[in-house]
């Protein structure tokens, strides 16, 4: 696995460290924190997760027979619980036939939703969303993109604040493009105007950018430069304008939804060329498993959905990713492209970019999951879900497995979602910064919601 740059994980550290500061005053005042206080299973802040299997996120087997100590937001002990010492009124969760694996870490998710299917404008869903992540075992989520970043930051904040249930969030800004595709693109003119906007985004608190399909070659160039220097990331949703090799040769640091961002044909020769060039530098693929199905039958994920903006898509909809076979040469070519990319080395992280219907976030997470299960092994699709994209965020030292230390963020899943990745759908607790939360109450809060906020 690649390290970053020391510029960035310079400045990684120090995000932890306000982190950790920001952990300990909240632990002070730990049981009264009103904003989340509907959604916990239950708020001791010392207790114990008993007899569970522990697959820790690094890719080594799972371990059974397991109890782990939570306090005070972190993983204090992991021992057979006759080997651990315990308070006498300490709480103890049963963890029998399920497995803790380390929270969710998910790399492509945003907080707005289209705002009907009329329209190609997305509204900010700033309570739904978050909520629903989290329920799903996202404990930290990049977004990927925002028409309003600043109310993005707001939500961040919140959350961090404990007013509101989510994952922690890590803000990427508008969208940079070079002609209007959505009516909420940020349109940049030229080079200069790019270093203005990005120079303003970074004194803001977005911490990545979007560089969107129509972008000029030479003006994607000034953005990731400019970025750098802010010690900001990119991300490259790319398209015609722009080729994969050249943002790649800038520097690009994530490539959006796999292949699909790169205008190549889909030859064993030019993926093998593609795979080559984001490898050399040192590009990270962030795949949507662009074959995974979302589906209108799924009726506990359509539930969410208000059921006015159900109404809206009484009509059959055009939903390309629905009419294409899921095994069409397009789609075996984006499931190679992701396993080829990792043979040889690269880092492939994930993200469900649910924001149309019938994606519903985290849902869409777990169907991603599963759905590139077809390429990789279980094991393989949770430690990129969990150890590898924490150590490309530069969080590995707090966050991204079970281990004695760590910030206590934990799935537990009913099952063995490292054996059969369809598990992962069987949530029964997620904790994140050692606050069990009960996903039943996440969902019936979001329920009825979607496509309203
Ligand atoms: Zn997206």
């Amino acid at each position: 696995m690649r390290k970053l740059p020391l510029k960035h994980v310079a400045s990684r550290v120090f995000c932890t460290s306000i982190l950790t500061i920001a952990l300990l005053l909240s632990s002070a005042s730990y049981a009264s924190q009103e904003g989340i206080a509907s959604f916990l299973a239950f708020s001791d802040e010392s207790y114990i997760i008993k007899d569970a299997r522990i697959f820790d996120g690094s890719g080594v087997p799972a371990k059974e027979g397991r109890s782990i100590w939570i306090d005070k937001g972190r993983i204090k002990k992991i021992a057979s619980i006759d080997k651990l010492s315990l308070p006498d009124d300490i709480k103890v969760i049963s963890a029998k036939g399920k497995t803790v694996i380390p929270g969710l870490i998910m790399m492509h998710e945003h907080l707005a939703y289209l705002s009907s299917p009329k329209s190609d404008i997305f509204d900010l869903h700033p309570n739904t969303i978050p909520t629903l992540l989290l329920a799903s075992g996202i404990t930290t989520a990049r977004t990927a993109g925002s028409d309003l970043p600043q109310a993005d930051i707001s939500v961040k904040d919140s959350i961090n604040a404990a007013k509101q249930p989510g994952p922690n969030l890590i803000i990427t800004g508008p969208y940079f493009n070079g002609q209007r595709q959505f009516s909420s693109d940020l349109l940049v003119s030229n080079t200069e105007e790019a270093k203005l906007l990005v120079k303003f985004l970074a004194a803001k608190g977005v911490e990545w950018l979007k560089v969107y399909s129509s972008l000029p070659p030479e003006v994607v160039k000034v953005v990731i430069e400019e970025a750098h220097k802010h010690d900001l990331r990119v991300a490259g949703h790319l398209g015609p304008a722009t080729s994969c090799a050249q943002a790649a040769e800038y520097g690009l640091d994530t490539l959006e939804h796999s292949i699909d961002s790169c205008w190549v044909k889909r030859t064993p020769e030019e993926m093998t060329r593609l795979v080559n060039v984001l490898i050399k530098n040192d590009v990270t693929v962030v795949t949507n498993a662009p074959w995974r199905r979302d589906s209108p039958n799924d009726l506990e994920a359509i539930a969410m959905y208000s059921p006015q903006y159900l109404d809206d898509f009484k009509e059959p909809t055009i939903n390309k990713q629905s009419s294409e076979n899921i095994i069409s040469p397009r789609n075996k070519a984006a499931m190679q492209f992701d396993r080829q990319f990792y043979d040889a080395g690269g880092t492939l992280l994930m993200g469900a970019d649910a924001i149309v219907y019938p994606q519903v976030p985290g849902f869409s997470n777990h169907n991603m999951m599963i759905a590139l299960g077809m390429r990789f092994t279980p094991a393989e699709v949770l430690q990129m879900a969990t150890s590898d994209a924490a150590e490309y965020l530069g969080i590995e030292k707090e966050r991204g497995l079970v281990k004695v230390g760590y910030i206590a963020d934990l799935v537990l899943v009913d099952g063995s979602p490292d054996k059969e990745i369809k598990d992962i759908k069987n949530i029964s607790l997620v904790i994140k910064d050692g606050r069990a939360y009960d996903p039943k109450k996440l969902l019936d809060s979001a329920k009825g919601r979607l496509g309203i906020d």
